[in-house]
């Protein structure tokens, strides 16, 4: 019986290590720090052999094959050393996609993964198909492939889950964007990091598709310098496209062969240029599926957006509060800045990742008329900022309930309080969902 060895033991390595004792290999899984408790129930409950807290090198090095969890970098001196002795190293999709024969729509992408996938999840749903949702999102592929029978799987896959993957094939594959991200993972190297992305489209061949914006210019610039065997079916809000997605005028149009479906703008639930193309990417993976325009239209219409993404939390005095937590870069708080039509008492700051503020100067001149910087070093935003807002409209906390506080303090009937963060999380709050959440918290308790 041939043994794998699973690192990590949350979500994805988990569920790899079900899906490795239901295909009846020898399976241990290790993970340097400690599992949660749901994790470590499932594992018994499985009676998979595991180790927390330390990795013992005799019981990972002899392994035939590692399944490496997306969080561990392939730089971990344990992994470089189990490449070193050649035991080859693939990821948790690599995998699972061996035991599916499912179709897969996977999503990728700097910034609308998420959102993407959701779409596409809740409009094959209103279908009617057996769909399943995994990826970066919910239960892992690997425990649905494991433990349920599924037609479709919609996948949202962050570059570290497309890392070690070899011969995974995606029927269809969306690349959202490119936007400089997570470049730490990628030797600080924005080519390294838009290949890591593009592996999403390894495999592919004439029959399967690669939806992608055409308006983002790194992605076409990659786009030039390889060969696309999958039919391509861009996204654009600049130009009319024989195939794939445009607007006109008031309406988005999506080609796909023979067939064609309006929407009109208006009529998307979710507000913003940045979900046109969310809405356009998904409405033309729901055409290659088949799907009828009115379920099209009706579920463009009808989605309810994904917690801590532009969330509409309250309104208390007719000033609005919206939650966008998950604005952890700038590229997310420059289209949530931009689709404001009222003026913005922003909520700003956090870990910061390297960000180029200078982007965001004219959306900040047009639109924002006081800034709160939520985080513990707020010095480049002060920086960028200070002057277009003034010094007496830019203030700094240290806590979801008092930037919260400052927030209304500056809003007058008609403003938007908006926390799109443009950082992580991690210098105040456990993650992007716990500062998102408190800040909810702080609203309804103004
Ligand atoms: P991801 O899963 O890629 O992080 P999400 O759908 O969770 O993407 O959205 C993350 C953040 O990016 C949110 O603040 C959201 O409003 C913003 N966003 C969503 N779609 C796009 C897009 N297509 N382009 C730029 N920003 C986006």
């Amino acid at each position: 019986m041939s043994r794998i060895v699973v690192l990590g033991g949350g979500e994805s390595g988990v569920g790899s290590a079900v899906l490795a004792k239901v295909k009846g290999f020898d399976v241990f899984l290790s993970d340097m720090g400690e599992i949660a408790p749901k994790y470590v129930s499932l594992l018994e409950q499985w009676e998979i052999p595991y180790e927390s807290g330390h990795h013992t090198e005799e019981l990972v090095l002899d392994a035939d094959e590692i399944i490496k969890s997306p969080g561990i970098p392939l730089t971990a001196p344990l992994v470089e050393k189990a490449a070193m002795q050649g035991i080859h190293i693939i990821s948790e999709i690599e995998f699972a996609g061996r035991y599916d024969n499912a179709r897969k729509i996977c999503i990728t992408g700097s910034n609308g993964k998420t959102t993407t996938t959701s779409l596409i999840y809740y409009l094959l749903k209103n279908a009617g198909l057996n769909v399943g949702l995994g990826g970066n999102i919910g239960k892992s592929y690997a425990y649905q492939v494991a433990t349920e029978k599924h037609d479709i799987y919609v996948l949202e896959l962050s570059s570290f889950q497309l890392d070690n993957m070899y011969d995974f094939k995606a029927d269809i594959a969306i690349i959202t964007n490119i936007t400089p991200d997570h470049l730490d993972r990628y030797d600080h190297n924005m080519d390294n990091y838009v290949k890591a992305k593009f592996r999403i489209t390894r495999n592919m061949d004439e029959d399967n598709c690669f939806i992608f914006c055409s308006d983002d210019e790194i992605t076409i610039n990659h786009l030039d310098k390889i060969v696309m065997k999958a039919k391509m079916l861009p996204f654009t809000q600049k130009e009319e496209v024989s195939q794939g997605a445009f607007v006109r005028d008031d309406k988005m149009i999506v080609r796909v062969g023979e067939q064609e479906c309006g929407v009109y703008l208006q009529e998307l639930a979710l507000s913003g240029r940045h979900n046109v193309y969310n809405s356009m990417a998904a409405a033309i993976a729901g055409k290659v599926m088949n799907i009828d325009n009115e379920t099209i239209r009706r579920s463009l219409s009808s989605f309810q957006a994904v917690e801590h993404r532009l969330e509409k939390v309250l309104s208390i005095g007719d000033v609005l509060y919206v939650n966008d937590s998950k604005a952890t870069n700038v590229d997310a708080a420059w289209y949530a800045l931009e689709c404001q039509t009222r003026p913005v008492v922003w909520i700003v700051g956090g870990k910061d990742k390297g960000n180029d503020y200078s982007v965001l100067k004219e959306l900040v001149k047009e639109k924002v008329k006081a800034i709160v910087c939520l985080g513990v070093d707020n010095a480049k935003i002060h920086a960028a900022f200070e002057d277009i807002v003034g010094k007496d409209r830019i203030v700094d906390t240290l806590s979801a309930a008092e930037a919260v506080k400052a927030g209304a303090g500056f809003a007058a009937p008609g403003d938007v309080v908006l926390l799109s963060p443009c950082c992580a999380s991690f210098d105040l709050f456990k993650s992007y969902e716990d500062r998102g959440r408190q800040f909810k918290e702080a609203v309804r308790s103004l």
